[in-house]
């Protein structure tokens, strides 16, 4: 039995929420008809302990009227009515309208007012894992909050609620935030109890500290009967837990009518109770029954607490030394079963504040895991477009090269075939030049000798071109030449091959032909020429000699038939010009002359104009 109890932390509700405005003096609301609803509220939350009687008419009366007030102010109602619930002790009434204020408030600060006051009903209601659960929200909000007064409540209610778990340490640093941001106009008596309290609680101090004294007086000078005695209670309990009962009575002893007149049960059991046990050790069994009776007396009946269990200790004790062992039996069977009742609530506190944290803790891992593989996920999408890019730029790189080698190609063929073209033409009139036309006729020839056909060499050379030249220009000359190209065009069939040899000079392969289609073949080609087309430009008028020699007579030589030919046309020439000669086989036999281009000519013929 030398087991030391300590007492339960009920002071909590008493000390912040309901207590939070004590020293806010104002005068009751007194609300007119028609005034503004929104600042009727605020004074009526400002005065709800100080006035206490005019607000819980205020709330009354504006919640007849609750249809007609705003959304916000309808929370801010709801909250007041909550608070005055739980004031009432009514707490079944208070969680559900807290509730609905956290759900549907749409002021955060509202919000976390409502929840620090949930928390601290839920707490003294035994309903612990609720209470951690929300505290664990309002810790979470903390941070979003700058109404001083809201940030206050809920450091203490932190601080306070962290004790009852058991978590001292912890709990020191949030009594340590509230004397930190103790807002102006809140004194200093409150949150030395909340600091001391924690420090006690967890061993940390003991009743000699200075600050106990100091806190005591801070409270006494403000009127705070009920903390300083708190205080006083601590200090008692310390001495009692070092074996000093006379210092606990000297404590408690000289303030106990004035914590009969606060009329708060909680205080008023746990310093009863307090003084039963130290007169109990000092040697006075009477008087430490009388006050272990009213220890119990003064407990809630229903609720197992220390100050209860610690009572009905006394009360064992004492009628044991008195050798009344019958009621010694019966106080041991109610001590028992307080103690095991109180000590159940002290496990169930650490229990769910110990379950809250896990569950907490492990829907943050679960939460962390998902961000992570959101992340893994966000960065494998951006791979797979990064590499659907690059694949896709390598694509359009390799077409690109594909495409410009391409084009590369086309341009040289283009060029080469241009070039080959231009090699191969005449430039003014476009037709085979000299080199191009021995090339196609010796095909042309080199065929018909292996098909046994025959064929037919056309030689003309234009009459007293110089003249032309001479007399009407250059150009008109240049125009003439086409002229003749495009009669000798109209003349050509498939197979024929026709070139310029040089100045005016041009030369047809006729394949097929014999000398009577080839002698035809010239004869109209030289009227064509002779003849000026209908409208033509031009005052000159152009003759042609022309000199013909056939494979039948002279074989496929071309080199042959062109000297055969040359000597044929100038034959022509000699003759009178403008007309077509036949080379003979004689022709052969005579070596050819100089060439035709440069001679002599005899005679001028030109149209008049
Ligand atoms: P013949 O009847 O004897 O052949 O007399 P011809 O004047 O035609 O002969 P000649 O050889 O004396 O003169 C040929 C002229 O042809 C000389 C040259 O200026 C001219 N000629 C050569 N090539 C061209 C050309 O491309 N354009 C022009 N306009 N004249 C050319
Ligand atoms: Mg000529
Ligand atoms: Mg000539």
């Amino acid at each position: 039995m030398k087991r030391r109890l300590r007492f339960a932390c009920n002071l909590r509700l008493a000390i912040i929420s309901l207590a939070g405005a004590l020293f806010v003096s104002a005068a009751a609301a007194q609300v007119a008809p028609g005034e503004d609803a929104s600042a009727t509220l605020a004074s009526a939350d400002a005065t709800k302990t100080s006035a206490h009687a005019a607000f819980a008419a205020t709330i009354e009366r504006l919640g007849r009227g609750a249809a007609s007030l705003t959304p916000a102010q309808r929370a801010h109602l709801q909250y007041l009515q909550s608070w005055q619930a739980a004031y009432a002790g009514n707490y079944e009434e208070a969680v559900p309208l807290l509730e609905a204020v956290i759900g549907g408030s749409p002021d955060k600060t509202l919000r976390f007012r409502a929840t620090a006051t949930l928390v601290n009903i839920l707490g003294n209601g035994h309903r612990y894992r609720e209470a951690f659960s929300r505290l664990t929200d309002l810790i979470d909000t903390l941070p979003e909050i700058v109404d001083p007064q809201a940030r206050y409540q809920g450091l203490a209610e932190a601080a306070q609620m962290l004790t009852a778990a058991g978590q001292y340490d912890l709990a020191a640093e949030y009594a340590d935030r509230t004397i930190q941001e103790t807002p102006s106009g809140e004194n200093a008596c409150k949150r030395s109890f909340i600091k001391m309290h924690a420090l006690y609680r967890g061993k940390r101090v003991d009743g000699d500290d200075p600050r106990f004294a100091k806190g005591i007086a801070e409270c006494t000078a403000v009127g705070e009967s009920l903390v300083a005695n708190a205080l006083r209670a601590d200090i008692a309990d310390s001495a009692l837990a070092r074996g000093r009962p006379a210092v606990a009575i000297a404590t408690l002893e000289p303030h106990y009518t004035q914590i009969l007149g606060i009329q708060y049960s909680i205080l008023t059991s746990q310093v009863e109770s307090l003084l039963g046990q130290a007169h109990h050790e000092v040697g006075h069994p009477d008087i430490a029954e009388k006050y272990a009776r009213a220890a119990v007396a003064s407990s809630s009946s229903g609720e197992y607490s220390e100050p209860l269990a610690v009572a009905l200790r006394t009360l064992y004790l004492v009628a044991k030394q008195r050798g009344d062992f019958e009621a010694a039996t019966q106080w041991l069977e109610r001590y028992m079963q307080a103690d095991k009742g109180y000590l159940d609530d002290v496990t169930a506190r650490a229990l769910a504040y110990e379950s809250v944290k896990q569950q907490v803790a492990s829907s943050r891992m679960e939460t962390d895991a998902l961000d992570r593989q959101n992340q893994i996920l966000h960065l494998q999408r951006e791979v797979d477009r990064r590499s659907m890019e690059s694949s896709r730029l390598y694509i359009v790189l390799l077409l690109t090269i594909v495409a410009a080698i391409a084009l590369w190609l086309i341009r040289t063929k283009r060029a080469q075939v241009r070039f080959m073209r231009l090699a191969r033409r005449d430039s003014l009139t476009g037709i085979s030049n000299r080199q191009h036309f021995v090339e196609r006729a010796g095909q042309s020839l080199a065929s018909a000798r292996k098909a046994g056909k025959p064929s037919c060499l056309i030689l003309f050379d234009l009459d007293h071109f110089k003249l032309i030249n001479d007399t009407f220009g250059h150009a008109e000359g240049d125009w003439v030449l086409l002229r003749v190209v495009a009669e000798c065009r109209d003349h050509l069939l498939g197979d024929d091959v026709f070139g310029r040899l040089g100045g005016e000079e041009f030369a047809i392969l006729l394949p097929g032909a014999d000398e009577a289609a080839g002698m035809r073949r010239a004869e109209l080609i030289r009227a064509a020429i002779a003849v000026p087309p209908a409208g033509s430009p031009s005052s000159a008028r152009v003759t042609a000699s022309f000199g013909v020699a056939c494979t039948a007579r002279l074989g496929h030589d071309l080199d042959r038939l062109l000297v055969v030919a040359d000597d044929a046309l100038y034959r022509g020439k000699d003759e009178g010009r403008d007309r077509v000669i036949l080379a003979t086989v004689n022709e052969t036999q005579v070596p050819s002359r100089a060439p035709a281009i440069g001679r002599p000519a005899p005679t001028i013929r030109v149209a008049s104009p």
